[in-house]
């Protein structure tokens, strides 16, 4: 199976640009980040306390999650409910990150992640593809624009999902998720060293697809 990972950080547009690789190249897309808001979202549901690495721990063992697709979308499921339109608000963006550090937390999801890329032709996106779930990945790329920008970027995505936001606290959250993501230890935010840099700070969506789809042409005869 051809596999491709992306990594980056929050607002990076992974979701955005992979989906459009996907459909490209006709792959299917995996969103790793759902899952650890899906997670999320049961914590929050239950009031477990996010601070507790044991309790959180506890909680993995009552938690399922699969993945599904309708018309080509990923679908979540969290204990038998499509939990896919519940997910994309800061708060659980925020919460997914804070549980992500912890190890039961990536262990769970680890091998759901290695399942999907053995099935399938996968663009998988997240903070750890490249380095840690799919070492072995043909083509990775990690993807970054400047924090102002993907503040910019978050806020008009949450708008086209009927939420409003701030850009300076949108910006503020993005900054922290950074750095929570990028020092925890373990499978931090990091550009695998066979990763391709894309800055998209200054580029259109279609500039960085084609950048993707060129680099996957180059690795595909080199592998
Ligand atoms: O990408 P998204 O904003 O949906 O991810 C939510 C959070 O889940 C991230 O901030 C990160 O902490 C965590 N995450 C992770 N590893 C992944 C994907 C997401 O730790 N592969």
């Amino acid at each position: 199976m051809y596999n491709i990972a992306i990594d980056g950080p929050a607002g990076a547009g992974k979701s955005t640009i992979a989906k459009l690789v996907a459909e490209e190249l006709s792959f299917v897309y995996v969103d790793t980040g759902a899952m650890f808001r899906a997670m999320a979202l049961y914590m929050l549901r239950n009031g477990v306390n996010v601070e507790s690495e044991e309790d959180v721990g506890k909680a993995c063992n009552s938690i399922d999650i699969t993945i599904t697709y309708a018309d080509k979308e990923q679908q979540v499921i969290l204990n038998n409910e499509n939990v896919s339109g519940l997910i994309r608000t800061e708060e659980v963006g925020n919460t997914a990150s804070k549980i992500a550090v912890y190890a039961p937390v990536r262990t769970k999801l680890l091998e759901l992640q290695r399942e999907l890329a053995v099935k399938e032709n996968v663009i998988m996106d997240g903070r750890d593809i490249g380095t840690a779930v799919l070492p072995n990945a043909q083509t990775k790329i990690y993807l970054t624009a400047s924090s102002k920008e993907r503040a910019r970027r978050r806020v008009e995505q949450l708008e086209q999902n009927g939420i409003k936001s701030n850009i300076d606290e949108v910006e503020a959250d993005i900054i922290k998720r950074d750095e929570q993501d990028m020092n925890r230890k373990i499978a931090p935010l990091r550009q695998a060293d066979d990763a391709k840099y894309l800055d998209t700070s200054d580029m259109s969506v279609q500039e960085v697809v084609a950048a993707i789809i060129s680099q996957y042409n180059i690795d595909k005869q080199n592998k």
